[in-house]
């Protein structure tokens, strides 16, 4: 007899990590090009001496000082294995078979995956010009939504919702839908007109903003994120999804140290190396002929499309790039994100464009 499983599983679409090959220079998942700060590695070498020990399941001290660093209650905090962890505990705690979860398509690939592993039902709305429709997606609720993701900036596309249209949206979306603003790129937002979810709290009470120490602070490794809720009953609802003990001590420890002024400091100064440098790559691919759409984040989208247009195809320019000894993330049937590197990185990234470009 085979075993018996739950048969949404065979309809689960696969999340596909960015690949990492030897010797290749690694742009496909939105990692920093450095490792943790020296004295973060301390930290993490030191409380690897107690690793016989559990971790404290709620991650007290952590949520403690993310509390006081957004200046909200420590109930309205909840730490996660990541954020993505935080986004699946969120599927859970709201939504069952026959409710809807509703996101922008294409966006975070995790989003499908949690939503049918859940049982509920994902409603993609289509993006426009590269960014979420807002006004779509607020047109898309029903009696049976029970959650919506927005990602801002959105993966894999880059671009950001004007605060107006947040807004707007917020404003238009039934106060008992949990609105889960998805900020894992936030640190890189340049432009001053982006709204801070943060700032939207106390405003809408259904709102969760959820962060990540993997991308700017460069603990991808690490696997910790946090989520901020305007209602403590929304974090408290995550809470209660949790694995045990999901959350290392390492990691909470590591990202504790990230807390610390001169090291928030530290860690401001590579971030707006990386937006200096997405700008210039951004720039350079239009010089090039490619057309990527604005990006406030740590990567950059190029769409397929005619090459008359600016437009590739994902799978070839991917290959292209690979024999050239550059790793960047296709998505087949859109595009393909390029991670933000080191400037000799983003250098090698940019000759690739130029010879395939040419071809
Ligand atoms: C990377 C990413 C996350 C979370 O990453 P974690 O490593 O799980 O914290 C969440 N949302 C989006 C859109 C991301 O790109």
């Amino acid at each position: 007899m085979t075993v018996r499983l739950r048969a949404t599983l065979a309809a689960l679409p696969a999340y596909v990590p960015g690949r990492t090959v030897p010797g290749a220079i690694k742009l496909a998942s939105n990692e920093t090009a450095y490792g943790p700060l020296p004295h973060v590695v301390q930290r993490i070498t030191e409380v690897a001496a107690d690793a016989n020990r559990y971790p404290d399941s709620f991650s007290t001290e952590l949520g403690a000082a993310l509390a006081d660093k957004f200046g909200v209650d420590s109930a309205q905090v909840v730490v996660g294995c990541g954020s993505v962890s935080l986004c699946q505990q969120l599927v859970l705690a709201t939504a069952g078979e026959g409710d809807e979860v509703i996101f922008g398509w294409r966006s975070f690939e995790a989003y499908p995956i949690i939503t049918a592993i859940d049982g509920a039902s994902a409603v993609r709305v289509g993006l426009r010009e590269d960014r979420h429709d807002l006004a779509a997606m607020s047109a898309a609720v029903t009696d049976r939504t029970r959650l919506i993701f927005v990602c801002n900036p959105n993966n894999p596309t880059g671009t950001v919702v004007p605060g107006t249209d947040l807004t707007a949206f917020l404003d238009a979306v039934p106060s008992d839908v949990v609105v889960v603003l998805d900020e894992a790129y936030r640190e890189f937002v340049t432009d001053a007109s982006v709204l801070d979810g943060t700032t939207l709290l106390s405003r809408y009470p259904n709102i969760i903003v959820l962060r990540t120490f993997s991308k700017a602070y460069g603990l991808a490794g690490l696997r910790v994120g946090y989520g901020i809720a305007a209602d403590a009953a929304v974090s408290n609802a995550v809470r209660q999804t949790q694995v045990p003990f999901a959350v290392t001590q390492i990691a909470q420890a590591a990202a504790l140290a990230c807390l610390e002024p001169e090291a928030e400091h530290q860690l401001a100064e590579r971030v707006a190396e990386v937006t200096t440098e997405r700008d210039r790559v951004l720039a350079e691919l239009r010089v090039i002929g490619y057309a990527p759409p604005e990006s406030q984040a740590n990567f950059v989208w190029l769409g397929n499309g005619p090459v008359a247009d600016g437009g590739i195809d994902a799978v070839t320019f991917a290959a292209g790039c690979e024999d050239r000894g550059v790793i960047v993330r296709p998505f087949a049937d859109s595009g393909v994100r390029v991670t933000i590197g080191t400037e000799p990185e983003n250098d090698k990234f940019l000759s690739c464009a130029r010879e395939l470009r040419a071809v």
